[in-house]
């Protein structure tokens, strides 16, 4: 198996990149935060179907904390990461460590507007200028052709192509589709928190994205569809943070074109999960 350069500075990624570009190479990139799943690897997969060289960056990012989430907690799994992103043929992985990323006396961010506006901004304020910040910082670091982002963060893929479109970053944000456990649930690292009573009801939070696509194709009101389903993740033990219809590409009201996206974010325990379908046009 090829063993990928394991980079910790952004110089040597500078000048390990330059040697590979040189040679007429095209690079994408997968950022992650690592306690890598299939979800992930799916990514790397994708990012080799559009470059000849894959570059993958395990950073758990403490900009994109809030105070009192799961930064401390959040699963470190490095060694186990290298050997999966290895076997997924990666020529190299970028881990830099806080300091890399923020030296003393960083003081900069991404200031957002647009798809960045509520859903998780209401609930996490500080969550996307800090993954954008990082996101144009590994981006300028790696200067890849294409950066690959999944879709299970929907809210997250929108963000990074307005902002990387506004900023004039020369990058092909791509999208790439969720994959989930055989009961539906979107593979997340922070599926590991669940207990394993959490995890058989988890499985439910995509269960009713799926019900109310099937009761919005009855041409049922989106309220009376919304209501129903917060009511049924409640009684199941779910804390809703939204559940949200919003037009597909500004993820914002009125819903403009006739792509829709349904949205949603609830707490199970100490657990909080995301998840996100498409909705066809209505009829
Ligand atoms: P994370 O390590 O959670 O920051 O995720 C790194 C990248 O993997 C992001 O672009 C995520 O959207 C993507 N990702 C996470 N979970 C999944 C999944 N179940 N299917 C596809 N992509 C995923």
């Amino acid at each position: 198996m090829h063993q990928p350069s394991v980079i910790n500075q952004i110089s040597e990624l500078r000048k390990h990149l330059s040697n590979i570009r040189r040679q007429s190479k095209t690079i994408a990139l997968v950022p992650t935060m690592g306690a890598l799943h299939q979800g992930h690897l799916s990514l790397i997969q994708t990012a080799h179907q559009h470059a000849d060289c894959v570059v993958a960056s395990i950073f758990v990012n403490p900009t994109q904390f809030g105070v009192g989430e799961d930064f401390d907690s959040y699963p470190r799994t490095e060694q186990e990461d290298i050997e999966k992103l290895a076997s997924e043929g990666v020529d190299c992985i970028f881990i830099p460590s806080a300091k890399e990323m923020y030296p003393t006396g960083f003081c900069s961010s991404v200031d957002l507007q647009g798809p960045a506006r509520e859903l998780e901004t209401s609930h996490r304020p500080h969550f996307f200028s800090g993954v954008a910040t990082v996101v144009t910082k590994l981006l300028l670091s790696v200067m890849p052709d294409t950066a690959i982002f999944g879709e299970k963060d929907y809210q997250q893929l929108q963000v990074i192509k307005q902002f990387t479109r506004d900023l004039n970053i020369p990058v092909k944000i791509i999208g790439a589709p969720t994959l989930r456990e055989t009961d539906g649930l979107a593979m997340s690292s922070r599926n590991a928190y669940l207990s394993p009573a959490e995890r058989k009801i988890a499985a439910q939070l995509y269960a009713q994205l799926v019900n109310c696509e099937a009761d919005l194709s009855k041409n049922q009101s989106w309220q009376e569809v919304q209501r129903k389903a917060i009511t049924n993740l409640t009684q199941i033990g779910f804390e809703v943070d939204y559940l949200e219809l919003r037009d597909s590409q500004t993820l914002n009201l009125p819903i403009i074109g006739n792509q829709r996206r349904l949205l949603v974010a609830a707490k199970l325990g100490k657990t909080r999960l995301i998840d996100n379908i498409h909705i066809p046009a209505a009829s």
